[in-house]
């Protein structure tokens, strides 16, 4: 088994993303987020995703539909159904060919519980790997100003596990960024302000760092703007859906940033908002740059780019 032939199996089995990283990317993480805590032996970490789709999010852009379409197709049911067998399978056939494969759900480590330490010299479980950094030195993609990963197929558009092996594959190179613009879509689409880019900090692998905002988690959990918290992911809500998500994937789109192309823009009109209180904001008292916004009439009045 190489990697092309691991690769070739994933893509088989339904992931639209695959990449490796050798294990000694990961000696700058602290071991309650490091790989090598959970498997020792552990030479390769593969991640691998699947797109969301972009209908998916059509019935929140829209206003009109939250749960059944990105609810579940983009969010509960892509991680917990269509990705886990994914990286099941890919498990499967890693351990037919003689090696182990620890498969590994995508968790953020925000309100996870933490069990007591079986050792002094071993971290609390659970354990929970740095999804991103492992996406990056995977070669997959950056993490944008705003904190969402980003990929050169999908923008924001895609949920990831990862599989940790013994068997020693041929790693991709770690990404560097080239998709964030520093555009401040994310930023200016928030109405909560809740991203805060005066106060971003270097992010990744060590030599492939990325400036990233500081977000208020706090303000997101309570966020009406298609943020979501599935059950048992912890505290830090999913926001590919927001409004933050959805004003940087119009960004890239719009920027041509994205290799899964479509027909029509994906934003197509004003973009809905409601404040901390579930109040609609009329586009006249927002805070944003109308620009960045993104729909048609916008694009009158504002430059575009990623
Ligand atoms: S989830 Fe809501 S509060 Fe958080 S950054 Fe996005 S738009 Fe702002
Ligand atoms: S909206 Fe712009 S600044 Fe924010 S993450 Fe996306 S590309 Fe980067």
């Amino acid at each position: 088994m190489d990697a092309a032939e691991l690769k070739d199996y994933a893509r088989q089995r339904g992931a639209d993303l695959v990449g490796i990283a050798s294990a000694d990317r990961f000696a700058s993480l602290p071991p309650e987020a490091n790989p090598l805590s959970i498997a020792p032996e552990c030479r390769s970490v593969i991640v691998l995703g699947r797109r969301i789709l972009r209908g998916s999010l059509r019935g929140v852009e829209e206003g009109t539909n939250f749960g059944s379409t990105y609810g579940l197709f983009g969010f509960q049911w892509l991680e917990d159904n269509f990705l886990s067998r994914t990286t099941y399978e890919l498990t499967l056939f890693i351990e037919s060919h003689g090696y182990e494969g620890v498969p590994l759900f995508g968790y953020s480590p925000e309100g996870m519980p933490k069990g007591v330490p079986v050792a002094p010299d071993k971290p609390a479980p659970n354990v929970i790997v740095d999804l991103e950094f492992a996406a990056q030195a995977a070669g997959l993609g950056e993490v944008g100003l705003g904190g969402f990963f980003l990929t050169p197929e999908f923008g924001t558009r895609q949920r990831l596990a990862m599989v940790l092996t013994d068997a020693e594959l041929e790693p991709d190179p770690v990404a560097d960024r080239r998709l964030c613009g520093d555009c401040r879509a994310c930023v200016d689409a928030c109405p909560l302000g809740a991203i805060n880019a005066d106060d971003a900090r270097p992010v990744g692998v060590p030599g492939h760092t990325m400036w990233v905002a500081a977000i208020d988690w706090r303000l997101c959990r309570a966020c009406p703007n298609g943020a979501m918290v599935g059950p048992g992911r912890g505290e830090r809500p999913d926001r590919i859906a927001a409004a933050c998500g959805r004003a940087c994937l119009n960004q890239l789109e719009r920027a041509d940033k994205c290799a899964n192309r479509f027909e029509q823009p994906f934003r197509k009109r004003t973009p809905w908002v409601l404040d901390s209180l579930h109040r609609p904001v009329p586009p006249g008292e927002r805070g944003y740059n109308p620009a960045s916004a993104g729909c048609a009439k916008a694009s009158e009045v504002g430059k575009e780019g990623g």
